[in-house]
């Protein structure tokens, strides 16, 4: 067996050591005699599997008890429409505008109110607005910010304060790289596919008080207190999904959690734009202030190489590295599951391939 290194930005690497687990674990899970795939989700093991999974991700995160913990489907394309459905007063909701996520996301409440921008990228720059630039909208029923653009590779060096109304955060690519203060935020959500474990399963971490009782014209699985209520378990949840979220929660734990994580994480993002500043052959065009720890572009000076710089790293065991088309060159995902050999191998790789084609 030879496994590569995976920069996908989503569905993406999972730590080998999880997989190897849950292969150890496929046909026969505990002396149960099935797989967990195989397993009712409402059966005695799977309902273990999903309370420690849960525990787990409370503790990891230090989620406070007034907080729901919901295990939904949909991915975070769901989550784009259910935070406005479910917290919709005055219909006037405010967005942050940082890129492709923040935009989509955009369009999507506007389906069900008024969308009013606090705040935007520079013009033709790849940065955040700064909290002093953010125009807060008193009457808004919450503020919505992207903390990691995936796409142009953006990370909000700080959280907003959004004054008297709820935050709401896509953490869809960033949950779980470092600390943050969940008590700061009214919504967190992430679909799994990035940090958390594999495609299928969405996160959505809800203050009690924004679960409520909605009008009778939203579908039932389109309100937070339908899961909220159930445990998430009104309907079928996607348990393999969970169970093997669940296994990556036990190994954050045991690297020593989100502050050993995040400086793991900061060590392999400073290390690869290290290389990356250093070159004349390579650039990465975000502001040096607000550069993702996860998602990292990076331009070939010579666009022409692009194809033969991806074919020569793909023939290295370094695989995905293809850039997002609407920023072009490289982007390489480097997630919490990406071992530090791993990025070292793309540096030193980037680094032969500059002295033979620079
Ligand atoms: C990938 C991604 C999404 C879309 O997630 P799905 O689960 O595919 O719907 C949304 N927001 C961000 C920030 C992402 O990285």
């Amino acid at each position: 067996m030879s496994r590569i290194y995976n920069f996908s930005a989503g569905p993406a690497a999972l730590p080998e050591e999880v997989l190897q687990q849950a292969q150890e674990e496929m046909l026969d899970w505990h002396g149960s005699g099935m797989s967990v795939m195989e397993m009712s989700h409402r059966g005695k093991e799977f309902m273990s599997i999903a309370e420690q999974a849960e525990a787990d991700l409370r503790e990891l995160m230090a989620i406070p008890d007034n907080y729901k913990v919901l295990f939904l489907q949909g991915g975070a394309s769901s989550q784009f429409a259910m935070v406005p459905l479910n917290l919709r007063k005055n219909g006037i909701f405010n967005y942050v505008n940082t890129g492709s996520w923040s935009k989509k996301a955009i369009s999507e409440a506007k389906r069900f109110g008024e969308v009013a921008i606090a705040g935007t990228s520079s013009e033709g720059k790849f940065d955040v607005p700064s909290q002093e630039k953010l125009e807060l909208n008193g009457n808004a029923d919450y503020l919505h910010y992207t903390p990691n653009e995936t796409i142009q590779g953006i990370e909000f060096p700080y959280v907003p304060n959004a004054g008297d109304v709820p935050l709401v955060a896509d953490f869809s690519s960033s949950i779980l790289s470092h600390p943050v203060d969940v008590y700061r935020f009214g919504i967190i959500y992430a679909g799994a596919q990035k940090n958390i474990g594999p495609a299928g399963l969405t996160l959505a971490i809800v203050r009690d008080d924004l679960i409520t009782e909605l009008g009778s014209d939203v579908p039932t699985m389109f309100s937070y207190k339908t899961h909220a209520d159930n445990d998430s378990m009104y309907n079928t949840p996607p348990t393999y999904a969970w169970y093997l979220s669940g296994l990556v929660f036990q190994w954050l734990k045991k690297i020593g959690g989100l502050p050993a994580m995040a400086k793991i994480n900061e060590r392999k993002s400073e290390a690869l734009y290290t290389a990356i500043d250093d070159s004349d052959f390579y650039s990465n065009p975000v502001d040096p202030g607000c550069r993702s720890w996860m998602n990292i572009p990076f331009i070939l000076a010579d666009a022409e190489l692009d194809g033969t710089f991806l074919a020569e790293a793909s023939e290295a065991g370094l695989k995905t590295l293809k850039g997002h088309r609407s920023v072009g060159g490289m982007r390489a995902s480097i997630y919490n599951a990406m071992p530090e050999e791993g990025v070292q191998a793309l540096i030193d790789f980037m680094a032969d391939f500059e002295k033979r084609h620079g």
